[in-house]
């Protein structure tokens, strides 16, 4: 095999990644730091990124390096095919797309946002109505372009996890929906109910720095990586440069932590990845449900653990004195596990989180599938939020307007939310068949190992496997619903429902 041509294309598509990280940047600053009069400057600045990014991921050089090496299969090496296996989706997908479709889809997005904003203010689904219709057209248009004109749901699916379908999500949603519903309602009819009345008066300067002790432990490097403040938390940069953002509120002491951990759970796969492949496909995370997988993991088996909080226990009530007064460990626990039903989405807790996506989910599904018409979304979202959820949402304002993702016409991105749900409740399992009494470390505030077997089975595995081969070799199943299933009902059963144990 002639090395040069697989150097010569994966030295394209650093460059390009390159690009996309100074992209990166400039959004991150523009969330945490930009002041209010300098939007005009950065949307200039970011628009002549993404034109450079967007060129460079479209050299034709990249496809010419393709299609010579892809000629010659049997010279290639397992990290080559890797490389071009992936290197091979991502360009088709950028260079099939005509330049007059990506410019009218973006007017529209920018247009569609707009609207929805003013829509959901009003609480008026019809105005939001044919926007939402165009952008369901331009997704069949796009998916037509890209070779999955017969499936766009699939495509969409496949945007965010490759190798997943609507059709095997639909099975491993039902099965989940058909044991979290009970589990729910038996929650909330049980008496033991936990008080959060205490949660108040947090000074923010000691939430902050209970947070980044919590974060540093975890085992976020900080010397190639950073946390701040941002309006809604996120995290962006590559294991090079990694940024993670949260944010305060002094009566809302737990959102601060759990958005910081999550994110953190983010942070420690990207600071993962195998830093020498940087900017490759070898040097990338899976997709969306494996991401968040790990930032579920951290912030839920591990951040709402009794061990996790019998190790913090004593820092947090350093840290508040006065507001932990008279409020015993089980209470501190069961607080940050209490389970309320909620027609809003983001407010939602770890149990009942998962019906807000199975809503999503079947709704888009039906609405590419032709079963269902735009018209028809406000009724049938009340309809199932009131029959999953337990909640029927006061208007559309809280019902089937409150997420942005439909109106920048990013379908098939919310079932990823469930997936890495149950991704994190089977790894989770697998972690503990593979290390005994892994728990008991967090009570000593060591958590290197499970930070090791994370880092060695799926953070340095980058993108050799797609989503579902995965978390087959890594844990022996196929995707499961069982174990979510399983660690709900064990865990708050023990917390709400004492008598059934
Ligand atoms: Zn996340």
């Amino acid at each position: 095999m002639d090395d040069r041509e697989i150097l010569n294309l994966t030295s394209k598509l650093q460059h390009a990644n390159v690009l996309g990280t100074i992209l990166d940047l400039l959004q991150w600053d523009e969330q945490v730091n930009l002041p209010v009069a300098s939007g005009s400057r950065r949307s200039e600045q970011i628009a002549l990124m993404s034109k450079l990014f967007h060129r460079a991921s479209t050299d034709v050089a990249i496809g010419e390096r393709l299609s010579s090496l892809e000629g010659r299969p049997e010279a290639l090496s397992a990290n080559d095919r890797t490389i071009i296996r992936w290197a091979r989706r991502d360009f088709d997908r950028a260079t099939r797309l005509p330049s007059a479709f990506v410019a009218e889809k973006s007017r529209l997005d920018s247009e569609a946002y707009h609207v929805w904003r003013d829509a959901r203010e009003r609480s008026d689904f019809d105005r939001f109505a044919p926007f939402l219709r165009r952008q369901i057209e331009m997704t069949r248009r796009a998916a037509g372009y890209v070779g999955w004109g017969e499936r766009p749901y699939d495509y969409c699916i496949d945007c965010h996890d490759p190798g997943m379908t609507a059709g095997e999500i639909s099975g491993l949603f039902e099965t989940l929906r058909a044991g979290l519903v009970p589990l729910v309602r038996e929650i909330t009819a049980s008496p033991a109910q936990p008080q959060t009345d205490w949660l108040h008066g947090f000074p923010v300067a000691e939430q902050d720095a209970f947070l980044r002790d919590v974060v540093q432990a975890l085992g976020f490097d900080f010397t190639r990586g950073r946390i701040d403040v941002a309006v809604h938390p996120f995290c962006s940069g590559d294991a090079a440069d990694t940024r993670l953002t949260t944010r305060f509120q002094e009566d809302e002491p737990l959102d601060s932590l759990y958005s910081a951990i999550h994110e953190t759970g983010h942070g420690l796969y990207e600071q993962g990845l195998p830093m020498r492949h940087l900017g490759t496909p070898l040097g990338k995370a899976v997709g969306m449900a494996v991401h968040e997988s790990q930032s579920r993991l951290w912030e839920n088996q591990v951040g709402r653990s009794r061990q996790f909080w019998q190790h913090f226990e004593s820092r947090f009530r350093r840290a508040f004195p006065r507001q932990t007064e008279g409020i015993s460990f089980d209470e501190i626990h069961a607080a940050v596990n209490a389970v309320r039903p909620t027609a809003i989405r983001v407010d939602a807790d770890e149990v009942t989180y998962n019906l807000h996506i199975l809503v999503r989910f079947d709704l888009e599904r039906r609405l590419f599938s032709g079963e269902l018409d735009v018209s028809e979304l406000p009724a049938e979202w009340n309809r199932l939020y009131r029959d999953w959820v337990g909640v029927v949402p006061a208007s559309d304002a809280e019902g089937i307007l409150q997420d942005v993702h439909w109106a920048g016409g990013m379908f098939g991105y919310f079932p990823s939310y469930c997936l890495g749900n149950m991704i994190a409740a089977q790894l989770w399992a697998a972690v503990q068949r593979a290390i005994s009494d892994l728990s008991q470390d967090f009570t000593r505030g060591h958590f290197g190992r499970l930070l090791g077997w994370l880092r060695e089975n799926v953070h340095q595995v980058g993108r050799r496997y797609d989503t579902r081969e995965l978390v087959q070799k890594v844990t022996g199943e196929e995707i499961s619903p069982a174990h979510l299933l399983k660690y709900l009902r064990d865990r708050y059963g023990s917390l709400y429902l004492p008598e059934t144990r």
